[in-house]
């Protein structure tokens, strides 16, 4: 037995248990990891109220879904599917804002006026999407939302940054005084105006959407009660990296804050959507050794696992790395990410089984297989991936060589371990097929 980690209550003894139980490949969450993050946002300084959304892109599962809304945050959803998903999984339309990419017609528009009118809060991210839904609004008097897109942004990867002039979310700095006089023609107001800059943003970048988010609010909408920093709140998955500093932030936010209500006489209520901050780190895939493989003398050790790509594109999709255990068959810790001390340690590359060379854990951003170091295992011994619990279970190319979707198991705050997602069957990955 061994734990982890310094912040997850699943040890390499839960690890073996779970996987003897549902078998591998599966992805493994740490309810504890969950509240404990979702704790954290709520102590977030700030100054008159703090509104904390849950960006369910990260991870829709409904378990984990009303694990969160449990904890008191709200959700944000970036379809009309995942509204409809948090609504089955009990969370009334009053606590869902709609921020998404999609421009709804016909039955959909319909669907959309339904859920606006049960409380849906919908925030408008491009002209066409106000315009569509301009009359309705104005005809029941409800506030929207807008998401702006502020001209500048930041992210992890450059395919991560939601702000800069190379990606379209939002309506730009540009077309706010076009939205205005739209809006005004149909008395509809902005209660709510929305910035968000990309995942995993640097906390300068943060600090500077703060300061030009309130500036746009005084500049532009008099009505705004909320200002929504958007997510992005960056997560440290590898012990070389750094999480936001949310004392920090939320310090810095109050300030401004309290600075426009000097200013203004305005109080404005604080929002923040993360995803990844708040389950990314709750969550593992665990998987069984099955081949060695080398290239030669001077080539590279292999270990093939019995999940990849299919299960975490993440490596792939952004060059990202991820902590991985190694675990022996009886459950015995034999490397953690986290314990320098551990000796015995041998490089390899970790990959998985599809017939596909990009289908590897270990990519740097060139796309080469660079080998990291672990203890050596045996065919059959478990290697748990860590900060698997966002943008995974939700953003895998799951189907990909025919392999079906992995389960999802819940560590539940009293240490017991249930399936909150069964394993997708073969005759359901054809049913839809003639
Ligand atoms: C994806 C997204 C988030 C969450 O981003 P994280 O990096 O997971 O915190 C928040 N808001 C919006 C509008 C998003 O699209």
């Amino acid at each position: 037995m061994g734990q982890l980690n310094n912040f997850s209550s699943i040890d390499s003894n839960v690890i073996k248990i779970a996987a003897e139980q549902f078998g591998t490949p599966f992805y493994l969450y740490d309810e504890n990891t969950i509240v404990n993050k979702c704790k954290s946002l709520f102590a977030m300084p700030n100054a008159y109220g703090i509104t904390v959304r849950y960006a369910m892109k990260a991870n829709s599962t409904k378990a984990l879904l009303a694990i969160i809304h449990n904890q008191g945050l709200k959700i944000d959803a970036s379809s009309m599917n995942e509204v409809r998903r948090a609504h089955i999984a009990g969370i009334s339309y009053e606590d869902i804002i709609l921020t998404t990419q999609e421009v709804p017609l016909n039955r959909e528009m319909q669907a959309l006026k339904d859920m606006i009118s049960q409380g849906l809060k919908y925030n408008v991210c491009s002209l066409q999407q106000l315009y569509n839904i301009g009359d309705f609004a104005g005809n029941i008097n409800v506030a929207l939302a807008i998401r702006i897109h502020p001209g500048v942004g930041s992210g992890e990867s450059a395919t991560r940054n939601t702000g800069d002039k190379y990606s379209c979310f939002g309506i730009h700095l540009s077309d706010i005084e076009q939205a205005l006089v739209y809006a005004k023609s149909k008395s509809i107001i902005f209660d709510h105006v929305h910035i968000h800059i990309g995942s995993g943003a640097a906390p300068d970048i943060w600090q500077n959407n703060i300061d030009l988010e309130m500036s746009i609010i005084e500049k532009y909408f008099p009505d705004a009660q909320v200002v929504s920093f958007g997510g992005g709140l960056r997560e440290a998955r590898m012990s070389n990296e750094n999480p936001a500093d949310i004392n920090e932030l939320g310090c810095y936010a109050k300030e401004k804050i309290e600075q426009f209500y000097q200013r203004t006489s305005r109080k404005l209520g604080m929002e923040i959507e993360p995803g990844n901050y708040v389950v990314a780190n709750a969550g593992y895939v665990i998987t069984s050794v099955i081949d060695k493989k080398k290239t030669g003398n001077y080539g590279l050790n292999f270990l093939v696992l019995d999940g990849g790509m299919e299960l975490n594109a993440r490596p792939l999709l952004y060059a990202s790395q991820h902590p991985f255990y190694v675990i022996s068959k009886n459950g015995d810790l034999l490397s953690s990410e986290f314990d320098e001390v551990t000796t015995n340690k041998f490089q390899a590359v970790l990959v998985g089984r599809c017939c596909e060379s990009g289908d590897s854990q270990c990519l740097n951003a060139e796309g080469l297989n660079t080998p990291r170091k672990v203890a050596e295992p045996e065919i059959g011994d478990y290697i748990a991936i860590g900060g698997t619990g966002a943008y995974c279970s939700t953003m895998s190319p799951m189907n990909y060589n025919s392999h079906v979707q992995a389960s999802e198991i819940l560590f539940t705050s009293d240490h017991k371990l249930i399936e909150i997602r069964s394993k997708q069957t073969l005759e359901q990955l054809i049913e839809n097929e003639v």
